[in-house]
C-alpha cells in the first residue's frame, strides 16, 4: 500500500492540532454513544454525529472516501458486522446489540480517527466480554507506544491479549498513521512479533484499531462492496484510538 510508506513525524505544534481534531472526534462519539438505544436507527446516528461535527467547524474524513465513495460521516457496524458498516434508516437497533462506531474528524488540516463498541440496552455476557477484551486489548497495544520500541511490539500486545483470551484478530484490516492524511505510515496490523517493523520515533501518530472476532479470523465484504462481516456470522468489536509517541508515556489524541 503506497500510504504505509509515507511517515510524517509532526511537531510539538502540529500535535497540538491534532489533539483538538482527536477532542472533537471525542466529543461526537460521546454524543453519539448516547444515542445508542433501541429504536434508534444507525442513519438517525450519522446525522447526530454531523450536526456534531458542524457545530465544532469540522467534517468527516469518511464522507466520500474510496470507491463506491463511502456516504455517511461515520460507520456503523451492528453484530456480526466488524468494520465500514453503512448507517441506513432501515437498520434499526435493538436491545442487545452491539455496535461499533467509528468516525473520524478534520480540525486545522488534521484528522482524529477513533472508534468504540457499546451495547444497546442490556447486553448478552457473550457480548460483554467481547467488548471488554477488544478495548483492553487497545489499552495494551498503546502501552507499547514507546521509543525504544517497534511497530511489532504495539501489534504483538494486541494479538496476544486478544489469543490468550480464545478470540481472533482480523488479519485484512489494520491500523495505521494519521495525519494531515486519514492513512498514512506505518501500518500497524492487529498481529505481529515483538521486535520487529518501524521504530517508534517522537511526533508518529498512529491509529491503533483492534478489530476483534469471536469464532473466526475470516471476514467477507457485503455486496455494497464496504461492510466487513466475520465469515461464520459470530460477534464482533472494534475500538480505535488515535495516538502520539512522544519522548515520555504515549498522549491519546482522541481522548475526551
Ligand atoms: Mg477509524
Ligand atoms: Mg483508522
Amino acid at each position: 500500500m503506497n500510504w504505509a510508506r509515507q511517515i510524517h513525524i509532526k511537531s510539538a505544534a502540529e500535535l497540538e492540532i491534532m489533539r483538538e481534531a482527536g477532542r472533537v472526534n471525542a466529543e461526537v462519539l460521546a454524543t453519539v454513544k448516547d444515542l445508542l438505544k433501541p429504536g434508534v436507527s444507525t442513519a438517525d446516528l450519522n446525522a447526530a454525529a454531523e450536526e456534531a461535527l458542524k457545530k465544532h467547524n469540522s467534517v468527516s474524513p469518511f464522507k466520500g472516501y474510496g470507491y463506491p465513495p463511502f456516504p455517511a460521516s461515520i460507520t456503523t457496524s451492528v453484530n456480526q458486522q466488524l468494520v465500514h458498516g453503512i448507517p441506513s434508516k432501515k437498520r434499526i437497533l435493538k436491545e442487545g446489540d452491539i455496535v461499533s462506531i467509528d468516525c473520524g474528524a478534520i480540525l486545522g488540516g488534521f484528522v482524529g480517527d477513533s472508534a468504540f463498541t457499546a451495547g444497546v440496552g442490556a447486553i448478552s455476557p457473550e457480548a460483554q466480554s467481547l467488548l471488554n477484551v477488544t478495548e483492553e486489548a487497545l489499552r495494551a497495544g498503546i502501552a507499547q507506544m514507546r521509543v525504544g520500541n517497534r511497530t511489532g511490539d504495539v501489534s504483538a500486545a494486541i494479538q496476544n491479549y486478544v489469543e490468550s483470551r480464545g478470540y481472533y484478530v482480523t488479519r485484512e484490516y489494520t491500523g495505521h498513521g494519521v495525519g494531515r492524511q486519514m492513512h498514512e505510515g506505518p501500518q500497524l496490523p492487529n498481529y505481529g512479533k515483538a521486535g520487529s517493523g518501524m521504530p517508534l520515533k517522537p511526533g508518529m501518530t498512529i491509529a491503533i484499531e483492534p478489530m476483534v472476532l469471536i469464532g473466526t479470523a475470516e471476514t467477507r465484504v457485503l455486496s455494497d462492496q464496504w461492510t466487513v462481516v466475520s465469515a461464520d456470522g459470530s460477534l464482533t468489536a472494534h475500538f480505535e484510538h488515535t495516538v502520539a509517541v512522544t519522548e515520555g508515556e504515549p498522549l491519546i489524541l482522541t481522548a475526551l
